[in-house]
């Protein structure tokens, strides 16, 4: 990857950092609220619930994008995490802080949908 490649990628990379930064740091849907009536309650709970849920895959994504920030700088950007090939140039484009080559997103994507869990935990503990 040359030079300049990189750095277009640690542009994208910081753009999509303020923007989650953002997100993150100005949520405000989760305070817990309490009601009398049992239908607001349950209205109140999956609205905390979709908050939590958008929260956890904001900080999520925040923290990939920052490994992505830090494998920029330190040469080893554009090669998957999990086995080593290159990640394809259009993969990078349309998602520059993926950790994983097509491939190994495809089994992390079906673990994930098994409940896993946080995936590159997966990966380092295999
Ligand atoms: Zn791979």
């Amino acid at each position: 990857m040359t030079k300049s490649e990189l750095n277009e990628y640690r542009n994208a990379l910081e753009t999509k950092h303020a923007e989650l930064v953002h997100l993150v740091r100005n949520r405000d849907g989760i305070a817990i609220q309490t009601s009398p009536d049992a239908l607001d309650e349950v209205r109140h709970a999956t609205e905390r619930e979709l908050a939590i849920r958008s929260l956890d895959r904001d900080s999520n994504l925040l923290r990939s994008v920052r490994a992505a920030l830090r494998r920029n700088e330190d040469g080893s950007f554009g090669v998957c995490l999990h086995c080593e090939e290159d990640i394809s140039a259009k993969r990078l484009a349309a998602v520059p802080w993926t950790p994983f080559c097509i491939h190994c997103q495809e089994i992390a994507d079906r673990c994930q949908g098994n409940g896993a869990g946080d995936v590159e935990f997966l990966f380092n503990a295999a």
